[in-house]
């Protein structure tokens, strides 16, 4: 029997606040991302005008691509059967070991390299430097979709063009910058770093791949992979040289010059909890060619220098991204969702944690941008900075998506619904991608111990606390800021070492509030330099101190003089 729905008398099927809510879709995101247009504008000042009208019409460009037409097309490829599968033979029964991914996804990966996200300088019609502000503003932006199969494959791809301008020969220059960097290639960042092993990752001395001399300078690999990711047309790895301990650096083409597949075995796709859009597989090398990537003995050094720290400051980059988008849809859902009789931003409580989570995201994206400017001015404290944003932002990004998926309720579980059960997945990936957060502290304290580099950071933030303490209202936050970091620096200078390797994380917890605390502040001082009586990042200042009161047992004062007033709660949220 029939029983149609009577849809017109049902009132539990009338319209309701949500109906045809659409998230964020169709938003420039860009021009919606306050945080990084100020950014923007405080490192680009020395710009001439046409270079910085040029960028910043790329990053709107860019900005809407993310909110329009990517964001659709991330969705689409993260569906079950839109996954990318590996393909080990085709159809006359030849092992071809290739990735077949979505129409989809390869659109996206296509649309973003075609744009020059990693690629810019190797376009005829760029007329200016393609400077890293620009390109890790364009690194940050696109990870607002999540990983989206593109972010990650992004983040070898310019790992791969860093390492090859930095230590290449002229002929793998010639030979393999078209390809993986090339204005029309076919490669959309389809470039790889395998060094991970069944043995280990975080001890890459372990490895146990064995890299013998070939004929006509090449090498022969033979050994395995456990984690790779994005498996494609080229590649860097590691392997013992034979008889040695030393583990050199190699590089990888999927072909072998003479068209013949490369000896590699995909054995399978791992079911990871995220990171999705893009393949991660073990590979069995079997008398693979491989060429020298810069000196053999040198491989650990040249592979921290120019892949691994890349990838560092894109996983920072990528934890900021995601934890914006997360802030953005959690704000939104806010302003449709109604409870009680009113929108639920309007509860003191919720609009209270939507502003942390602004806080929150606003100290990642702040100091990694501070990191990038010091790199560029040889400022050694970015080597403090670097491994430290590493940790900090992958771990508070997982902590952000999961507090944006708890203000939608139940509709913050639902993937049809809402990106950020993506983005939290992705999130988790991050944590350990690149270093486990034990390890990259071990390496960020490895920096806190030499005395020139943890000189250096003391005088960049101690520099910025004692002009805002010029400030009466930004004195308690520059006070607690002073003492996080003079406690700190006291304990690595005194601490036994054994004592500091067991307690990195908290070192490190305390060395980053004080730099976050450090950044609002010079912020601050800013805005009132520039002329304007107060600025947002007060508030963004006492709020983190707030924050540090309850997360650092180091923080100690006034914690109810950190507390937010409403107004500026709203300030922050509708920023
Ligand atoms: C989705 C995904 C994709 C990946 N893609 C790639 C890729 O493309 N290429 C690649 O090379 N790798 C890749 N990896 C591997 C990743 O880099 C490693 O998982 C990571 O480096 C950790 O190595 P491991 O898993 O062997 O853990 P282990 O090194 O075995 O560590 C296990 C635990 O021991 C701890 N530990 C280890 N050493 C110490 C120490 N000295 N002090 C205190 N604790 C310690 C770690 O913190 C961790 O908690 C990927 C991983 C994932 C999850």
């Amino acid at each position: 029997m029939n029983h149609p729905l009577r849809l017109a008398e049902n009132p539990g099927l009338s319209s309701y606040d949500l109906t045809g809510y659409k998230g964020n879709r169709g938003k420039n995101f860009y021009e919606e991302d306050k945080i990084l247009q100020r950014v923007i504008e405080r490192y680009s000042s020395d710009y001439k005008p046409d270079h910085k009208k040029a960028m910043l019409d790329h990053l709107k460009g860019y900005g809407e691509l993310v909110g329009g037409i990517l964001d659709e097309l991330t969705e689409a490829s993260h569906k079950e059967g839109k996954y990318g599968e590996v393909v080990k033979y085709d159809r006359t029964g030849n092992r071809i070991d290739h990735i077949a991914y979505s129409h989809e996804q390869k659109l996206s990966r296509k649309i973003s390299y075609d744009y020059g996200i990693v690629n810019l300088d190797f376009h005829d019609e760029w007329k200016f430097p393609f400077t890293d502000l620009h390109r890790q503003a364009l690194t940050y932006l696109a990870n607002q979709n999540g990983e989206g199969g593109v972010t990650c494959p992004l983040a070898m791809t310019e790992g791969m063009i860093r390492v090859l301008q930095g230590i290449g020969t002229e002929e793998q220059k010639k030979k393999y910058l078209p390809l993986v960097a090339g204005k029309g290639s076919y490669s959309h960042f389809m470039a790889g770093q395998y060094v991970t092993e069944r043995v280990g990752g975080s001890n890459v001395g372990a490895n146990r791949t064995i890299a013998r001399k070939g004929e006509n300078g090449k090498w022969i690999l033979n050994g395995e992979k456990w984690f790779c990711s994005n498996p494609g047309d080229l590649w860097v790895t590691t392997a013992k040289i034979e008889d040695t301990e030393t583990v050199g650096l190699f590089l990888v083409p999927r072909i072998k010059d003479n068209g013949e597949l490369n000896g590699h075995h995909i054995l399978r796709k791992k079911d990871i909890i995220g990171s999705k859009g893009k393949l991660t597989v073990e590979i069995v090398y079997e008398d693979l060619e491989a060429e020298a990537l810069g000196r053999p003995a040198h491989g650990i050094a040249n592979l921290i220098r120019y892949v691994i720290r890349t990838s560092r400051v894109h996983v920072g980059l990528a934890a900021s991204g995601m934890s914006r988008r997360a802030f953005m849809e959690a704000r939104e859902y806010s302003r449709y969702r109604t409870a009680y009789g009113k929108k639920i931003q309007d509860f003191p409580a919720y609009s209270r944690e939507l502003a942390e989570m602004r806080i929150l995201y606003a100290a990642l994206v702040m100091p990694i941008f501070r990191g990038i400017d010091w790199t560029q001015k040889g400022i050694l404290a970015e080597q403090i900075s670097t491994p430290l944003m590493k940790y900090r932002s992958s771990s508070l990004s997982s902590q952000i998506t999961h507090r944006a998926i708890m203000a939608l309720g139940g509709s913050g579980i639902i993937g049809d619904y809402t990106c950020l059960p993506r983005l939290h997945n992705d999130c988790i990936i991050n944590e350990t991608w690149e270093g486990t957060h034990l390890i990259i502290t071990d390496h960020a304290l490895g920096a806190m111990n030499r005395a020139k580099i943890r000189d250096s950071f003391v005088s960049e933030l101690k520099k910025n606390f004692d002009s805002a303490k010029k400030y009466p209202e930004l004195k308690a936050a520059a006070q607690l800021g002073e003492d996080l970091l003079f406690d700190w620096n006291k304990s690595i200078e005194e601490k036994p070492r054994e004592w500091k390797e067991t307690y990195r994380v908290d070192l490190s917890d305390q060395a980053y509030g004080a730099l976050v605390l450090s950044e609002f502040l010079e912020q601050a001082v800013f805005d009132r330099v520039s002329g304007s009586k107060r600025s947002r990042f007060d508030s963004f200042a006492k709020g983190f101190g707030a924050f540090l009161f309850r997360t650092i047992p180091k923080a100690t004062g006034d914690y109810d003089s950190f507390r937010l007033e409403q107004e500026e709660v709203d300030e922050i949220v509708n920023w």
